[in-house]
């Protein structure tokens, strides 16, 4: 059982930016309006993440551990929604499997809290602590008890360049949440919480980058389109400043950058991409089973008419610019 647990695990934990996106979905799920992500060693050491969300009941805090333990399938209707944005409860149990965990949580509207400690997938100890509302949980050690996944990881540069990256994707998500992340003490993104994309952006890739902005509002029978793309000089040879959402939840997707792309004709200088970031609102029907368990690579039934529209909406955004 450890045995598989560990494989599968390796599945949804690539590498420790994994992990922090798993827990933070989880403190979104939970209605946090403040995420703190601390972490230590490019999260090899640590990853600590502190949220002010609802919290679980002890029951809850150790059954969260256990494979396909998800309190989120409510009602057989909300089958379509836990399958498009992954709801599958395999994050925590898969991250306990390969690390240290530490589950501190807390219920508004209970006396004490509770600590789970878990380590390589069994649990160990379960306390009744003071807390503050909210959940809090460390992962130490990440791969610890799976060398050959530590082996390959990047240098701290690099897995703290994805931490980086997870961060600020899921501020960009949620501009109503503030997201804070700290890389041994030093604070790396501290996110405004106006709910206004335009000022997290602003805070997050600078004032000057924002200035290249241009608002997208577009809206067809399938899809409405808002967020902002940049001027041509403001592009990457790479797809790094392109984010893009559906309904809210970070995706990947080739697809809508090329048409992003598509929209700037001769524009945009060839091999480079624009700076963006994209909601896409979608009827839930429309989106198809998240395909990779830990990336949101998503499939859209109508995904020619999507990226159609996103085309179109970037051609009418610069044409409102006069570029
Ligand atoms: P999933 O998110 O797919 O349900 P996870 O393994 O990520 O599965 O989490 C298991 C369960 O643990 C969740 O369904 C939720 O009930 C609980 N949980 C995890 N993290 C938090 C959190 N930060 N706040 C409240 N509950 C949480
Ligand atoms: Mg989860």
């Amino acid at each position: 059982e450890a045995t598989i647990n560990k494989i599968a695990a390796g599945e949804v934990v690539e590498r420790p930016a994994s992990v922090v996106k798993e827990l933070l979905d989880n403190s979104i799920d939970a209605g946090a309006t403040e995420i703190r992500v601390e972490v230590k060693g490019a999260g090899t050491d640590l990853i600590m993440v502190t949220d002010n969300g609802k919290g679980m009941s002890r029951e809850d805090s150790t059954l969260a551990f256990t494979k396909h333990a998800t309190s989120k399938i409510l009602h057989i209707d909300d089958l379509e929604k836990v399958l498009t944005l992954g709801f599958r409860g395999e994050a925590l149990s898969s991250i306990a499997a390969v690390a240290k965990v530490y589950l501190t949580t807390r219920q508004k509207d209970s006396i004490s809290g509770t600590k789970v400690v878990v380590s390589g997938g069994s649990i160990e100890n379960v306390l009744e602590v003071g807390a503050a509302p909210g959940t809090t949980i460390a992962v130490e050690s990440l791969f610890y008890n799976t060398p050959a996944r530590k082996k390959y990881l990047k240098s701290m540069r690099t897995e703290l360049a994805h931490i980086t990256d997870v961060v600020t994707r899921h501020a960009f998500g949620h501009p109503e949440i503030s997201f804070t992340l700290i890389s041994d003490g030093k604070v790396l993104v501290r996110s405004p919480t106006s709910g206004d994309i335009f000022d997290s952006i602003v805070y997050l890739l600078g004032s000057e980058s924002a200035k290249k902005l241009i608002p997208v509002e577009f809206k067809s029978d399938i899809v409405k389109i808002s967020g902002y793309i940049s001027k041509p000089e403001l592009s990457r040879s790479g797809t790094d400043l392109q984010y893009f959402f559906i309904n809210g939840r970070g995706i990947s997707s080739k697809s809508i950058s090329n048409a992003v792309r598509l929209g700037y004709y001769n524009l945009m200088p060839k091999g480079r991409f624009p700076a963006s970031v994209l909601d896409l609102e979608l009827d839930l029907s429309e989106v198809d089973v998240n395909v990779h368990p830990a990336k949101r690579y998503v499939r859209m039934s109508h995904e020619r008419e999507v990226c159609d529209a996103v085309t179109l909406a970037v051609e009418n955004a610069l044409k409102v610019e006069q570029l």
